[in-house]
């Protein structure tokens, strides 16, 4: 079985990129491209030395010993969440920022729901001393509002998507439309495994970094890089594939991706993409999504902004068919609670995308010695009022 991208940007059946004849010359040029420039050596200094010294990598592999004791396995965290802006985003925009930078792109453009990938853009561009405009849904500004500050602090302009609900996908829709309009200097950097080929391919070989470290921190802490469960929450994919990437192909690894369940799979409102969607083509690519009888996208529903979105990455959808990876889902509730428990257990508030993974713990069943990694893929920071607005605490 072939877990990769193939050559022409497919995942056994998902993936592709189902673009506007006018993005054609921007996808082809980076397709061309990115395989000859990021594995070049200078490129590989260049990347691991920024990861290091400015993301703050690698991240810890902590052995949760209170959360092992409860639940009777030997769980460790994988610490995203120390990452520099607070989530595993970082990884992701450092790469493609360098990226850019040696296809001699001058601007950047970018898409943010919540606004983590928003700040991890902005950042690397006041880094770079590149030029930046971030796409935000006008309803996304109102409620991200010091994400919103935090991009403009560091020089962004945040520019309000007024179409549609004016939530993530519209924001992505004028980005589009942005690049069709400045092919030649500007570069989009999309912040998940989603988008058309080779986007998803982009951004899980730089999220990568995650498995490879974990296997490195499981040799010397286990004596065996092999887990027996790697968890972690699935919003596009991106923080899944780089915790998953290096251990694909190690198939007595279980593989679990934890999706959004909101108020309820069957509620009405919810965003648990492989239990509710059906194939079918979603911002450039092939892939499961929430949809219609009639193939309209489901407006998609999760207490946390990073997870509420109506598909998963092309990626995702193959491993989900042919079964690699075992999707489960947790309730805004569940996470909730799940939230709360690793703040007192282990005195880490985790975001609330994260908290989703870690609410699996309540609902499987492990074995004395199972070593379990849960990819911690942000902090709570950015989810305060979220939590004061639950209020059971
Ligand atoms: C954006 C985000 C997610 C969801 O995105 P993926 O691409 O699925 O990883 C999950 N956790 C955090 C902390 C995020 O910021």
């Amino acid at each position: 079985m072939k877990f990769e991208v193939d050559e022409f940007g497919y995942y056994g059946q998902f993936g592709g990129a189902f673009i506007p004849e006018m993005l054609y010359p921007n996808v082809e040029e980076l397709r061309e491209n990115y395989l000859n420039i990021i594995y070049t050596k200078s490129f590989q200094e260049d990347f691991h030395y920024l990861l290091k010294d400015y993301v703050g990598r690698p991240t810890p592999l902590y052995f949760a010993s209170r959360l092992s004791e409860r639940y009777n396995a030997k769980i460790y965290l994988k610490r995203e969440d120390l990452c520099h802006t607070g989530a595993h985003k970082i990884n992701n925009t450092i790469g493609q920022i360098l990226l850019a930078k040696r296809l001699g792109k001058k601007k950047i453009i970018a898409e943010t729901g919540a606004g983590q990938h928003g700040v991890a853009t902005a950042t690397v561009c006041a880094l770079m001393g590149m030029e930046c405009m971030v796409y935000m849904g006008k309803h996304d500004m109102e409620r991200q509002r010091p994400n919103v500050e935090r991009m403009r602090i560091l020089g962004t302009k945040v520019i309000p998507a007024l179409s549609g609900s004016m939530t993530l996908k519209d924001a992505t829709n004028e980005a589009m439309r942005h690049w069709i309009n400045n092919p030649t200097d500007t570069h989009y950097i999309i912040g998940s495994v989603v988008g058309p080929h080779p986007y998803p391919d982009i951004v899980a070989r730089f999220q990568s970094v995650i498995s490879e470290e974990i296997k490195k921190q499981l040799i010397e802490k286990e004596g065996n890089p092999f887990p027996d469960y790697v968890i972690a929450c699935v919003g596009g994919g991106s923080n899944a594939a780089g915790a998953f990437y290096h251990y694909l192909n190690d198939e007595h690894v279980n593989l679990i991706g934890v999706e959004a369940a909101g108020k309820g799979i069957d509620s009405g409102d919810s965003a648990a993409t492989t239990a509710l969607g059906k194939p079918g083509v979603l911002h450039g690519s092939k892939t499961i999504l929430m949809q219609t009888e009639d193939g309209q996208v489901v407006e998609p529903y999760s207490i946390s902004a990073g997870l509420d979105y109506p598909g998963i990455g092309p990626m995702h959808a193959h491993l989900f068919d042919v079964g690699r990876v075992q999707f489960m889902s947790a309730t805004d509730d569940e996470a909730m609670n799940a939230g709360i428990e690793l703040s007192r257990t282990e005195g880490i508030i985790p975001a609330i995308e994260t908290a989703h993974a870690v609410a699996m713990l309540g609902k499987m069943e492990f074995a004395k010695d199972d070593v379990v990694v849960i990819n911690l893929s942000g902090r709570g920071d950015k989810d305060l009022e979220t939590y004061i607005k639950w209020g059971k605490y």
